[in-house]
């Protein structure tokens, strides 16, 4: 989560927070006084939205997929169910569907209508992924709204645009990236960026992440 729209907590001065936040403090407060919400239930919340929902999660899942066939193979046939299998992962309480690129087929998610978004498994969603641009600009000329955001697919590559719903929410598996040497889930999820994961992005090649081992 950015700065600015970090849920600011401590008390420090007033002068250092923004207009939104500044009004989300005193929002907070009306509800607190009035008892209609406890501060340690929002403290709750935001820890939820922080740590336990984003692009982390959606991370580790790709990576798992990387490195074991059979949970690639289920996540490919039913993501919520094969996700929820898995014990070290959060439970997703949406229809996720998982789509692969390959080397024929480039994966693009949006939500024409309004936002939908898979939260669980990529947290909050980004401003534009909200915006009217981005949601009419990615499905009338997807190649180069993805130039725009510094992906250049080569012209053999077909694309496909899909278009979440209530109902239905979408997470890509990006192409595992070639590497020297043999990486472990953990390390390979590091290289998994949440928009490679929308479809608007790269994974971090491997030079990249040597940097951090
Ligand atoms: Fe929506």
């Amino acid at each position: 989560m950015s700065g600015s729209d970090h849920h600011e907590h401590s008390h420090g001065e007033e002068s250092t927070l923004t207009d939104i936040q500044k009004r989300v403090k005193a929002l907070e407060s009306i509800l607190v006084s009035k008892g209609l919400v406890e501060r340690a239930a929002i403290d709750q919340i935001i820890e939820h939205f922080e740590n336990k929902v984003g692009p982390h999660i959606g991370a580790r899942v790709v990576a798992r997929a990387w490195v074991d066939e059979a949970f690639k193979h289920e996540l490919l046939e039913d993501a919520t169910k094969a996700i929820n299998r898995q014990p070290d992962f959060p439970d997703i309480g949406q229809h996720l569907i998982a789509i692969e690129n390959n080397e024929s087929f480039h994966n693009i998610v949006v939500c024409t209508l309004c936002s939908c978004y898979p939260w669980d498994v990529l947290g909050l969603p980004p401003v534009w992924y909200k915006s009217a641009p981005y949601r009419s600009r990615i499905v009338s000329d997807p190649r180069s709204v993805l130039r725009e955001f510094g992906l250049e697919l080569s012209e053999t590559k077909k694309i496909r645009v899909w278009d979440s719903t209530a109902e239905t929410r979408y997470l890509v598996i990006p192409q595992r990236p070639a590497f020297s040497k043999a990486k472990s889930e953990s390390e390979l999820a590091k290289c998994v960026t949440r928009d490679s994961m929308i479809g608007t992005g790269e994974v971090l090649p491997p030079a990249e992440n040597n940097v951090n081992g």
